[in-house]
């Protein structure tokens, strides 16, 4: 399968944070930052190293440096992954893809695009929610016609029915989610979910 659920205690634990309904703002805010920390070990994984030699106080050893990682945060949930990624993944560059879900009809419809080149590169696509997975599917289209080749998915919750479209649409990006929930709800919300991630993180529901 394209998907790979982190069961670690401290990706439990932050999930739990960001499920609970009494979670203010400010502690959402801090919990998917540090959720994402957690996520970013496995989605680096496969990410290249440059090898140089660097003196140690003792000797010459060789050391190594990780580049070539480009993030794209999906507007606007994406934006809480986005500084545990940029913290810690060494020489990331940004992009962005806005797009915004139609309530009705739950299709993406695009308002900003702004990607780096991204020839080469590991891709990582931060999309929290992977509900019906069109938002995903459609920032991957524009990434690979744009160069990319490795994408991996950055995602805190996964419905089965967004990880089914990936798989059918794009078989080879990989998915890494800190849980695979149960179902979608009729609107197109994530059961059990956390609710609205742009609104939790930004205040505005
Ligand atoms: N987007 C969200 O923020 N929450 C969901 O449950 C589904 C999509």
């Amino acid at each position: 399968m394209n998907l790979t659920v982190i069961d670690h205690p401290l990706t439990r634990h932050y999930l739990s944070v960001l499920r609970d309904r009494r979670t203010t703002s400010e502690q959402f805010r801090a919990a998917a930052r540090r959720l994402t920390y957690t996520l970013i070990h496995e989605a680096t994984a496969r990410a290249p190293l440059s090898q140089t030699e660097i003196q140690t106080p003792l000797e010459p050893t060789a050391g190594y440096q990780m580049q070539g990682v480009v993030a794209i945060a999906v507007l606007r949930a994406g934006l809480g992954m986005l500084d545990a990624v940029v913290d810690l993944i060494p020489g990331v560059k940004v992009g962005f893809a806005g797009l915004q879900r139609d309530e009705e009809t739950a299709l993406p419809m695009e308002y900003y695009f702004k990607l780096p080149d991204l020839s080469g590169s590991t891709v990582l696509i931060l999309e929290p929610m992977l509900a019906t997975g069109g938002s995903l599917a459609w920032a991957v289209t524009k990434a690979k016609s744009s160069g990319a080749r490795d994408i991996t998915a950055l995602c805190v919750v996964a419905a089965p029915e967004g990880v089914r479209r990936m798989y059918e649409d794009h078989p080879d990006v990989r998915i890494v989610a800190a849980a695979l929930d149960r179902e979608l709800s009729p609107h197109f919300y994530i059961r059990p979910g956390l609710g609205d991630m742009g609104d939790r993180l930004f205040g505005t529901q």
